[in-house]
């Protein structure tokens, strides 16, 4: 049983240990509010390993098993920052869940998150966490995100936590016009982060910071 204190934190995972995190995200760039704000209320500790809990406020990626990492927290600071400039953004689609931090601080930004992840475990216990802090405004699917979540289209932004090679046709798709897709495109080793500004005339693409992230890979598991 988890109480409020640790959701809370003590420590090396109090609130003052996230408000110097957001003072750092601050310095290094990330100017939206709102995303700061979402920052400094979500207990990112509660989303990392309790042996790793001590280090859930460097600025940096962690394991979270299964071969994957929870993002850097500047990393889904910017995203989340690109994602709300797309204008009104009320329903969000998410592909790769992971431990579902990002998932949490966007569900505390927009009305409603679709998220979709491939590795079972892994959502399970994302769910469990988002029980835990009562959130009720996310949805959750055991799939392959390449092909988005059609029935739940169209989307005004769709973040991408996993690097595929090329752009997923279904998720330019799956936008609304006027809509935003954020996504690293690129090998493995380092990606380009994208955003894809679906028009009435087309799809403009942006080429925004260098990032590293895992895979994203079809199938489930
Ligand atoms: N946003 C997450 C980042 C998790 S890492 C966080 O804050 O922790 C990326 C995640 O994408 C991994 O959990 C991985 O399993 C998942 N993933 C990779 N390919 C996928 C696919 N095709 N569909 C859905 N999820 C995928």
């Amino acid at each position: 049983m988890i109480d409020r204190l640790q959701i809370e934190g003590v420590g090396m995972t109090s609130r003052r240990t996230r408000a110097r995190l957001v003072d750092r995200l601050r310095r290094h760039g990330i100017r939206d509010e709102r995303v700061l704000q979402a920052m400094m209320e979500v207990p990112r500790h509660l989303f990392v390993d309790e042996a790793l809990a001590s280090r859930a406020y460097e600025d940096t990626p962690l394991p979270i098993g299964h071969g994957q990492t929870i993002s850097q927290p500047w990393v889904v600071a910017r995203m989340t920052e690109l994602l709300l400039q797309a204008g009104e953004v009320n329903r969000v689609l998410e592909v790769g869940t992971g431990c579902g931090y990002q998932t949490a601080v966007l569900s505390v930004l927009v009305n409603q998150v679709w998220s979709v992840e491939r590795i079972g475990a892994l959502l399970e216990q994302a769910r469990e966490r988002f029980r835990l802090l009562r959130l009720a405004n996310v949805h959750l699917r055991h799939g392959d995100g390449y092909a988005g979540w059609p029935e739940e289209a169209p989307f005004d932004a769709i973040l991408v936590a996993a690097a595929p090679e090329e752009v997923p046709p279904a998720l330019l798709e799956q936008l609304r016009v006027g809509g935003r897709l954020v996504i690293p495109v690129g090998a493995q080793g380092g990606q380009q982060l994208m955003v894809y500004d679906r028009t009435a005339k087309g799809v403009s693409a942006t080429t925004c910071d260098y990032v590293s992230f895992v895979p994203l890979i079809g199938g489930t598991r």
